[in-house]
């Protein structure tokens, strides 16, 4: 038998957010985000989410991946594209990318497609990662309609601050002023607008973390009642069983000493699973169906959890570090990270079952 821990992908759950997220957006179109191999969850997992508008992600790779698998509706590339010979795979595949450089224009202007490309000009609207400076908007835009290889193009800007009311407003006022007069489609929201800032959804949202069923403020009670479902379960096993005495400790550094007599439990799954390094004492951890907490610190391929309010069990006892009954957003919360990073970190030496 292998090493008991598993992560779990419930397909069910996936086809069952874009449901719920299709009815926060009824006038929307729906970007489903599946980089980064799908926050986790296998870029080959997603195929449940098939009744979304269109998939973005980043790399050109991924998205050949879907267009061999038969999907035809649209893929848009988060990133844009990296070498201009990226233009002919866009072209060849029907893929519509970003636009945020200079010389990515230059290079649309120089190819000779096949046929002209869907594109999203991303204006910075203060997060000043990518985009052009949105003064430059109106001229850009003319120029990209000019030219030969383009087709639609599509206004896109992104929310770096959708928590904070005055940052929304500015980019609610920003895209009312540069596309007044103008029949230009808009992309502005991710999970956070749709949620609490249903104004900037336009044309299409793009929507990552809801899918998954965590929460984009980092609070799993801030989506607590609209009914999503995790997607992804961490589970494991008990593999051994310690017993402590008063001031014995455990664990690496030995930070951690039993103030009474304890039983502890010693489950498969570590740092080197993609459980978070920096869990502190106290974590919630689902023994059997008993919330108890990490106790000591985590280790590579280890973590010790406190059995005193769970006298049955055992040696095999089932332990969900996530999923159902723990959330990702409370593990991650506590350990000074958000769900993202604990699903994108799922290590690739955890097996993965798919209920679909
Ligand atoms: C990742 C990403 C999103 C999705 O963000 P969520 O918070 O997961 O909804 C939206 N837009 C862009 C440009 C992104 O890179």
């Amino acid at each position: 038998m292998s090493r008991p821990i598993i992560a779990t992908i419930n397909q069910k759950s996936l086809k069952h957010n874009l449901s719920i997220v299709r009815s926060l957006v009824p006038k929307s179109k729906i970007w489903s985000v599946i980089k980064a191999n799908a926050y986790g969850h296998g870029i080959n997992n997603i195929w449940s989410l098939s009744d979304t508008d269109g998939f973005a992600l980043l790399s050109i790779e991924e998205a050949i991946i879907l267009r061999e698998h038969g999907w035809d509706k649209p893929i848009l590339l988060l990133e844009g594209f990296f070498h201009l010979k990226d233009l002919y795979l866009i072209d060849r595949y029907h893929l519509t990318t970003v636009i945020h450089s200079q010389w990515q224009i230059k290079a649309l202007e120089n190819v000779l497609l096949l046929n002209p490309i869907n594109i999203y000009l991303k204006v910075n609207s203060g997060m000043n990662r990518l985009g052009f400076n949105q003064k430059l908007f109106h001229t850009i835009r003319k120029k990209l309609i000019s030219l030969n290889n383009v087709h639609e193009t599509t206004l896109m800007m992104h929310c770096g601050d959708a928590d904070n009311q005055n940052t929304i407003i500015q980019s609610f006022r920003l895209t009312q002023r540069l596309i007044t007069g103008l029949n230009c489609p808009c992309s502005i929201s991710n999970s956070a607008c749709v949620l609490w800032h249903p104004e900037v959804n336009h044309d299409w949202v793009r929507v990552g973390i809801l899918l998954y069923g965590a929460s984009p403020s980092g609070n799993w009670l801030d989506i607590a009642n609209i009914n999503l479902k995790p997607v992804m379960t961490l589970s494991s096993k008990i593999i051994g069983i310690q017993h402590l005495k008063k001031g014995d400790s455990i664990g690496y550094g030995y930070n951690y000493q039993a103030k009474k007599s304890q039983r502890i439990g010693v489950v498969a799954c570590g740092y080197a699973d993609g459980y978070p390094r920096h869990a502190p004492t106290g974590t919630p951890v689902l023994v059997d169906d008993k919330i108890t907490q990490l106790v000591g610190v985590v280790s590579m391929d280890m973590i010790t959890v406190d059995l005193t309010d769970c006298p049955k069990a055992t040696i095999g006892s089932n332990v969900e570090l996530w999923g159902n009954t723990i959330k990702i957003d409370q593990v991650a919360q506590v350990s000074g990270t958000i769900g993202y990073e604990l699903m994108c970190s799922l290590a690739s030496r955890v097996p993965v079952n798919i209920i679909c």
